[in-house]
C-alpha cells in the first residue's frame, strides 16, 4: 500500500512539477504589419525554450474569420527540448487567404501552444487596416532627354490608393514633391547616376500602405558617357600629407603602415562620409530656392565621375570614383555660393575636409568641400555669388581646390548640367515651373556659357 501511495505521489509531483515548468510563448511581429493588401507578408516571432507545437493565424474582420496560416509539430509532452530558439514565422495576409476580405479596419490574429506537457495557449491580436485598391501612376508623355551621369525631371499624377511616389532608376529611388501649379501632379528630380548600366530603365511608381506597388514608363532618351580612368601618381610625401590631413590622431584610420591607413580612408571613410553626405537629402525645402544657372568658377581640374586608379611605387594600389569637379584656384580665394539656398552642412566631413552644403530646394544641393575657413553656420541663408569662406586643402587633397558637386536626393550627380541655362529652362523650368520661366528673365549675368570639353561632342549632350 505504501509502496502504490509512494509511486502515486511521485507521479503527481512529477506532473506538477512538469506543468509548472511548462512555459508561456512570446510573440512578436516584426516589422510591425499595420496595413494588409493581396498578399501581405507578415514575419512573427516565437519565443518559447521548450518551442511551440501549434501555430494558427487568421484575420477577423465583421465577425467572420479567415484562416491564412496553420503549422502543427508532433507533441513532446514529457521529454520536451529545454533550449529550443526562438522561432521565426512567415506568412502571407490579405485577400489572396481571405477573398470577402473589404476595405477597412480587421484584426489578425495568431495563437501558439507551447511544446511541453500543460501546451499553453498563447495569443497575440494586432489591429490593422485593410488596403485593396491598387495604386496608379501616370507619367507625362514628353521626351526626356537623359545624360548618363545627370538627372532629369519627369511629372506624372499619381491615383486610386497610394501612400508613396517618386522614380525608380535601377537600385536608386527618388522622391517626388507636388507640382508648384498643384493640380494633384507631382514631378522628381531624379539622377541616372553614373555606375548604372546603360541599359537602366527609369519608370515612374506609386506604392500603397499595403506595399503594392504601380509603375509607369516614360518615354526617354540616354545619352551614354564614358567616363575617364584616368592614373593618380601617389609618393610617399603625397600620401603622408593626405592621412595626415585627413587623419591627424591616427584614429579615425588607424593602420601598421602608410598604404593601409590610406586605403582605409580612401575607401571605407570615403563611403561612410557619402553616406552622410547623402542623408542631408532629408534637410530640404519643398520650393525653389535657387534662381537662373549656377556659377562655375575656377579651372576643372578633374570630371565629374573620373574613375581614379592610385599609383604607389609604380603599382596600382586602389581604384575610386571622383564624384565631382575639383575647380582650382589661389590660395586665400573665396568659395562662393554657386546659387541661392541655404546652409545644411558647415564642418568637417572627412575625405572632404571642411566642407559646405547649400541646400537649393526640393532635395537639389550643392556640395564645396576642402575648405580652409567656413564662415557660415547650418541654417544661414545665401546668394548666388555669396561668398561662404575661403579654399584651402583639409581633407583628402592634395593642393588648394574647390572640390565641387551637386547632390538630388542624396545621388551625386554631373553639375555640368545646373551650370548650363538652356539645360535648366529645357528640362527643369519648362516643366517643373513654366510661369517663372516667362515672368522672369532668367539672365546668366556675366558668367560666361558653360563650355564643353574639348572632344566631349557637344552635339549628343541632352539639353
Ligand atoms: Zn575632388
Amino acid at each position: 500500500m505504501k509502496a502504490i501511495i509512494a509511486v502515486v505521489s511521485l507521479i503527481i509531483v512529477l506532473t506538477i512539477s512538469l506543468v509548472v515548468m511548462s512555459n508561456h510563448t512570446a510573440l512578436s511581429m516584426t516589422p510591425a504589419v499595420k496595413v494588409v493588401g493581396i498578399a501581405t507578408p507578415v514575419a512573427v516571432t516565437l519565443t518559447n525554450p521548450h518551442g511551440v507545437r501549434h501555430v494558427t493565424a487568421w484575420l477577423e474582420q465583421n465577425g467572420a474569420r479567415f484562416p491564412i496560416y496553420e503549422d502543427r509539430s508532433p507533441a513532446s509532452r514529457i521529454f520536451w527540448s529545454r533550449h529550443q530558439a526562438p522561432r521565426n514565422v512567415t506568412f502571407e495576409a490579405g485577400r489572396n487567404k481571405a477573398p470577402t476580405l473589404k476595405e477597412g479596419p480587421a484584426r489578425l490574429v495568431v495563437e501558439t501552444v507551447s511544446n511541453d506537457l500543460r501546451g499553453s495557449t498563447d495569443s497575440a491580436a494586432y489591429d490593422l487596416n485593410v488596403v485593396l485598391a491598387p495604386p496608379r501612376v501616370i507619367p507625362d508623355d514628353l521626351e526626356h532627354l537623359i545624360n548618363q551621369g545627370g538627372m532629369e525631371l519627369v511629372t506624372f499624377t499619381p491615383s486610386g490608393s497610394w501612400s508613396e511616389a517618386g522614380v525608380h532608376v535601377g537600385k536608386y529611388s527618388f522622391r517626388s514633391f507636388p507640382l508648384p501649379s498643384g493640380g494633384g501632379q507631382r514631378f522628381s528630380m531624379f539622377a541616372y547616376p553614373w555606375d548604372l548600366p546603360a541599359d537602366t530603365v527609369p519608370a515612374v511608381y506609386g506604392r500603397n500602405l499595403a506595399g503594392t506597388e504601380a509603375v509607369g514608363r516614360f518615354r526617354y532618351k540616354l545619352f551614354a558617357k564614358k567616363f575617364r580612368v584616368r592614373d593618380f601618381e601617389i609618393d610617399d610625401a603625397l600620401m603622408e600629407k593626405l592621412v595626415t590631413s585627413v587623419d591627424p590622431t591616427g584614429q579615425l584610420a588607424p593602420g601598421p603602415d602608410l598604404l593601409s591607413r590610406f586605403l582605409k580612408i580612401n575607401g571605407e571613410l570615403r563611403q561612410k562620409n557619402n553616406q552622410q553626405m547623402a542623408d542631408l537629402r532629408f534637410k530640404t525645402e519643398e520650393k525653389i530656392l535657387w534662381n537662373g544657372p549656377f556659377i562655375h568658377y575656377g579651372k576643372e581640374e578633374a570630371n565629374f565621375a573620373d574613375v581614379r586608379s592610385y599609383i604607389y611605387h609604380g603599382k596600382k594600389v586602389d581604384q575610386q570614383v571622383h564624384l565631382g569637379f575639383d575647380l582650382s584656384d589661389v590660395q586665400n580665394a573665396p568659395v562662393n555660393a554657386a546659387n541661392d539656398g541655404r546652409i545644411v552642412w558647415a564642418a568637417d566631413l572627412g575625405i572632404y575636409g571642411n566642407c559646405v552644403v547649400v541646400d537649393h530646394g526640393y532635395s537639389l544641393q550643392s556640395i564645396y568641400g576642402h575648405m580652409r575657413q567656413i564662415d557660415l553656420k547650418v541654417g544661414d541663408m545665401v546668394k548666388r555669388g555669396q561668398k561662404m569662406g575661403i579654399a584651402g586643402q583639409t581633407g583628402l587633397a592634395g593642393g588648394v581646390h574647390v572640390h565641387f558637386s551637386m547632390q538630388i536626393d542624396g545621388v551625386q550627380t554631373n553639375p555640368r548640367e545646373w551650370w548650363d541655362e538652356h539645360w535648366i529652362k529645357d528640362r527643369i523650368l519648362s516643366k517643373l515651373d513654366p510661369l517663372r520661366m516667362s515672368a522672369k528673365v532668367v539672365s546668366a549675368s556675366s558668367e560666361p556659357a558653360p563650355r564643353a570639353k574639348k572632344g566631349a561632342g557637344r552635339k549628343r549632350v541632352a539639353r
